[in-house]
């Protein structure tokens, strides 16, 4: 075994933070973390989900019938988004579909509103659907990193109706069982909890791959130690709650 040191800032950084209405954003993404997606200019994620993104649409051969739509936000723009929907939507619809600004997965730079490309795009709500080749899209997302984040039946839990168009990239680990185990991202981050890191991870294979996934407590821990596995590469994310998620794979 090896250790690594890890820190109670680490909660608030990497793929898998939770932001919703009771989890506020508490790092933004740096300048140098964000790059162009699907080469539009000013269309922004971070890089690990740009790269992802691009890979799936090459993948499933759709590059002239997707059009990114919203990818990153400064908090500016989200506080111009909701400020503007409240005008001419009103509160009750802004309150479904819009963020309140420090609130949105797209300040994070790893969500992405998708349309399918025609004439008049609906950018609060695009038509992103679930038939023909956006199926295969939707099921190859996944192996790419992205969960569908506002599902259908799970308003209670995300606090959001249901966005057919938003993807969040969380990597390919954590999303491949989110979508195995079909659970909002909020229910994940409870369920991976009973996994402690170095008690019990939870233990799988993807892609031929050993994987151990576990979490760690990092309240009240300024700096902590982590053990893990001599041989294998090691992905941490914080929770943006009150730990970190680890991933050992071989
Ligand atoms: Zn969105």
């Amino acid at each position: 075994m090896r250790s690594i040191l890890v820190n109670n800032q680490m909660i608030h950084t990497g793929h898998l933070i939770l932001v919703n209405r009771a989890h506020p954003i508490k790092a933004e993404p740096s300048k140098e973390e964000l790059c162009k997606v699907m080469k539009i200019k000013d269309m922004l994620l971070q890089k690990e989900a740009a790269n992802a993104l691009q890979d799936l649409i090459e993948a499933v051969n759709m590059e002239k019938m997707i059009e990114a739509v919203s990818g990153y936000r400064t908090r500016f723009e989200q506080e111009e988004i909701y400020s503007s929907s409240l005008n001419s939507n009103g509160a009750d619809f802004t309150s479904k579909f819009v963020a309140l600004p420090g609130h949105s997965e797209h300040q994070t730079g790893l969500a992405i509103d998708l349309a399918k490309k025609q004439e008049d795009i609906d950018f609060i709500c695009p038509d992103f659907p679930y038939d023909g080749e956006f199926a295969i899209f939707r099921e190859q997302a996944a192996k790419y990193g992205f969960i569908e984040r506002y599902q259908k039946g799970k308003e209670k839990i995300t606090g959001i109706s249901p966005e057919p168009w938003h993807f969040r990239y969380v990597g390919k680990y954590h999303a491949s069982l989110i979508t195995k185990q079909n659970m909002a991202l909020e229910e994940y981050i409870e369920w991976v909890k009973q996994y402690k890191w170095n008690e019990n991870p939870f233990i799988d294979t993807l892609e031929g791959k050993n994987v151990q996934i576990g979490y760690q407590s990092l309240m009240n821990q300024e700096d902590y130690k982590l053990l893990v596995p001599d041989e294998s590469q090691i992905l941490v994310s914080g929770n943006n709650v009150d730990g970190i998620v680890v991933i050992a794979y071989e």
